[in-house]
């Protein structure tokens, strides 16, 4: 069983007069547990796929099933359901509320959850801004916050729900190259502890060597699927890269 599959998902925007297509008739099978990269250049269709394996963005054809589950054409309601209790997002600009503190963004998401108590919350925000190392910074405002600093409070928030998956858009685009690789370890490292599923886009060489999975593409198709095995990429056919290299 996959956590998270699309099949033959295209995406096309209007742009004016103009026909975008984002994503050409994308099919790929997520299993749960993998430390995935979705990597490509600028504009190839990272953002546009994330957003409809996070239910955010409904594909112009094509399923998308969770579990096994088909989840295209639910409700906005239904979808947002989902997403509050299934998937952290983690975002390149952090995306925190500046008006809260570190703590009360952790806790934020948790909001939405009313089965989940006052009590409970307040163990679940402690626990994850232990897990990112800021125990200590839960009453700092973001902006008394280095970036990397922001972006662990904004992985301890995806983590909250305790979620299946999290997905991460370019999370190290903002920051220095030593940051943006000790913000990847502690992804890498909650990734081994929990078991959780990590879904992150990026361009970057160094950011994708850290994965077990990779997907790249390009053009808004799928040109190649990769596990990892001894410290090396190795191409896995699939139905999709198989049609882009006949086609
Ligand atoms: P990436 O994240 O890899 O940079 P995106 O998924 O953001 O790529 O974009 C893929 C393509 O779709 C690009 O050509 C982009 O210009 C286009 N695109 C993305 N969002 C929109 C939108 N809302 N309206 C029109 N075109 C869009
Ligand atoms: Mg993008």
């Amino acid at each position: 069983m996959s956590l998270v599959r699309v099949e033959g998902v295209s995406k096309q925007y209007q742009l004016g007069e103009q026909q975008v297509v984002a994503l050409h008739d994308i099919t790929l099978s997520i299993e749960e547990g993998v430390f995935l990269a979705i990597a490509g250049p600028s504009g190839s269709g990272k953002t546009t796929l994330l957003n409809i394996i996070g239910c955010i963005d409904n594909p112009t054809r094509g399923k998308v099933f969770i579990d096994d589950v088909e989840v295209t054409g639910r409700s906005a309601n239904a979808l947002a359901d989902l997403r509050a209790r299934t998937t952290g997002f983690i975002f390149q600009t952090f995306n925190l509320f500046p008006v809260l503190t570190a703590a009360e963004n952790v806790e934020y998401p948790l909001l939405q959850l009313p089965e989940i108590s006052r009590e409970e919350r307040q163990k679940r925000v402690a626990k994850y801004l232990k897990v990112v190392g800021l125990a200590r910074y839960g009453a700092h405002m973001p902006n008394q916050l280095s970036g990397g600093q922001r972006q662990r409070v904004a992985i301890a928030r995806a983590l909250a729900i305790n979620p299946r998956i999290v997905l991460a858009d370019e999370p190290t685009a903002n920051l220095d190259s030593a940051t943006g690789k000790s913000i990847l370890g502690l992804m890498k490292e909650i990734n081994r502890q929990f078991g959780t599923t990590f879904i992150f886009s990026t361009h970057d060489r160094q950011v994708m060597s850290m994965a077990d999975r990779l997907v790249r593409i390009e053009d808004g198709q799928v040109t190649m699927f990769g596990v990892k095995a001894n410290d090396k990429w190795k191409s896995v056919k699939t139905a999709a890269t198989e049609k882009n290299q006949e086609g």
